[in-house]
């Protein structure tokens, strides 16, 4: 059995403040350590359930949260951005299910503590199919490519509830209850790591019976992005294939979800070289 786990911040137990999840801010390294913990209760009750292979992908900023010293023997890292695939790097390499762990809600969902998608300042929305995509769901239709089902996400209830929808029979351990943006009832470290070593077993034993379905969507996709500013499209829509429909939105008929995937990464990485560019001039 071997299990693919892709770690983000924002879902994680407790964390509600941009200074919980920004590298150098005041209560960072709390933080990191709570995600830390979180990650060891999600492998206890993998292995408990016969997980033979590991592997964790820090999915947050810089890629470097995880204090990989705190993790147990014969656990590979995924550490360190930008990569490619970045969220969901070496899920290729045969997988029996992932699980998502410390997930948030898509930009634009209330109640949901630090709703973004992929980037927050600079994606206002991305659109698979003329659907809007979260990171949960481009990531598990991502695994779904691969034929490999997501089987347990943790995150806030808003993102709890848009998997349960996505994906019949998945686990998920809600960490807390989002009242605003900024807000949310929180559940404690310690009942969070009961939680996610409990679900992680029944996640494995559904896994093994064959209860969960991969998330599967058809090749052709029409992939839609929408900037938040016209600088990043003007240089999004020079990608060979790229249609510029308006000032903000760039459309790409893709061969499929990895394609798209790598665009949307593309895209995101031109934003941020776009950002730091403007940034400078203000020197
Ligand atoms: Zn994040």
């Amino acid at each position: 059995m071997k299990v693919y786990i892709s770690v983000d911040m924002e879902g994680i137990g407790g964390v509600v403040s941009l200074s919980h999840v920004l590298s150098g801010s005041k209560e960072y390294e709390r933080f990191r350590k709570w995600l830390t913990e979180e990650v060891l209760a999600v492998i206890e009750g993998a292995r408990e359930a016969g997980a033979t292979k590991i592997t964790v992908a820090d999915s947050h900023g810089g890629m470097t949260n995880i204090l990989i010293e705190d993790l147990p023997e014969n656990v590979e890292v995924v550490s360190g951005f930008p990569r490619p695939i970045c969220m969901m790097h070496g899920i290729w390499e045969g997988y029996d299910t992932a699980f998502f762990i410390g997930y948030h809600a898509r930009k634009g969902t209330r109640g949901a503590i630090m709703d973004h998608t992929i980037a927050g300042r600079i994606f206002r929305y991305i659109k698979i199919n003329q659907k809007e995509t979260s990171e949960f769901y481009l990531n598990a239709l991502l695994a779904g490519f691969y034929n490999i089902p997501v089987s347990l996400l943790s995150g806030d209830a808003a993102i709890c509830r848009e998997a349960k929808t996505a994906i019949p029979g998945i686990e998920v351990v809600i960490t807390k209850q989002g009242i605003t943006r900024w807000s949310a009832k929180t559940k404690t470290l310690k009942s969070i790591k009961r939680e996610l070593k409990e679900a992680a077993i029944r996640a494995i034993k559904k896994v093994r019976e064959r209860k969960i379905k991969p998330l599967r969507i058809e090749d052709n996709i029409i992939l839609e992005l929408g900037f938040y500013s016209t600088d990043t499209a003007d240089i999004v829509e020079m990608i060979p294939g790229a249609e510029r429909v308006d000032g903000l939105t760039v459309v790409f008929k893709t061969k499929n979800i990895l394609e798209a995937y790598k665009l949307i990464e593309l895209a995101m990485i031109i934003g941020i070289g776009i950002d730091s560019l403007v940034q400078k001039m203000m020197k």
